[in-house]
């Protein structure tokens, strides 16, 4: 018979293999190379995450990391050493259930430019930027594991779905795990896109345009 608890447990089974297939489709088209990247999803009573050193294309729905909102871990294995980068989304974002991370090869360049803006790294070169993306701010470099970057993106979450790490790669939330996924492959591309016309005269969106999408698709684009 249906219970509420297993009713739970049906629910979190599935939220497992989405992200155990989520982590092979971005392993498979290159995104998220060797055991780069990770993904976590929030639960009614704590959130999934992909383990250390675990490659996205080879994940065990059933030994993911499940971690309390203190970041220590419930059960499974032990969590990726970045996991405070999602808990600083899902605690400065309650609309946010999921967040991927990627070092994915052009979001990952461009956060290697010198004179970037850091108030928005990509310029709004296309509406499905403005829409799935949005603004996308700059987190200043620090080493791998530094808390200080959670702090950083404690300060841009709220008004911040997405945000890129100096010199390593995009954080990118959303309000379901498939959303998050195309909304970091959307930046993948932008960020190519935005490669492909270096040093060419480019015509960005306008704030008029901008306006619109924010009307019409509730786009998080603050002028
Ligand atoms: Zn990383």
């Amino acid at each position: 018979m249906a219970t509420p608890s297993n009713i739970l447990v049906s629910e979190e089974s599935k939220v497992r293999e989405r992200i155990a297939a989520v982590g092979r489709s971005l392993y498979n088209r290159g995104l998220s190379p060797g055991s780069s990247g990770n993904i976590s999803v929030r639960l009614t009573d704590g959130w999934l995450l992909t383990p250390t050193n675990s490659c996205l294309g080879e994940l065990d729905p059933s030994s993911l990391s499940r971690l309390d909102w203190h970041g220590n871990l419930i059960s499974g294995a032990k969590p990726s050493k970045e996991y405070f980068l999602h808990l600083a989304m899902y605690e400065n974002r309650p609309q946010s259930r999921a967040v991927v991370h990627l070092h994915s090869s052009f979001a990952a360049a461009v956060s290697c430019l010198e004179g970037l803006n850091h108030a928005s790294c990509i310029p709004p070169i296309t509406p499905y930027f403005v829409m799935r993306v949005g603004k996308l701010p700059l987190i200043p470099y620090f080493r791998p594991g530094d808390k200080s970057l959670a702090s950083e993106i404690a300060k841009l979450a709220g008004k911040h779905a997405a945000v890129l790490l100096a010199n390593h790669g995009p954080v990118v939330s959303a309000t379901d795990l498939d959303s998050a996924m195309y909304a970091a492959e959307e930046l993948e591309e932008t960020s190519k896109l935005m490669l492909l016309l270096h040093g060419q005269n480019v015509r960005t969106l306008n704030s008029s345009q901008i306006q619109e999408l924010r009307t019409v698709f509730n786009a998080e684009w603050e002028s």
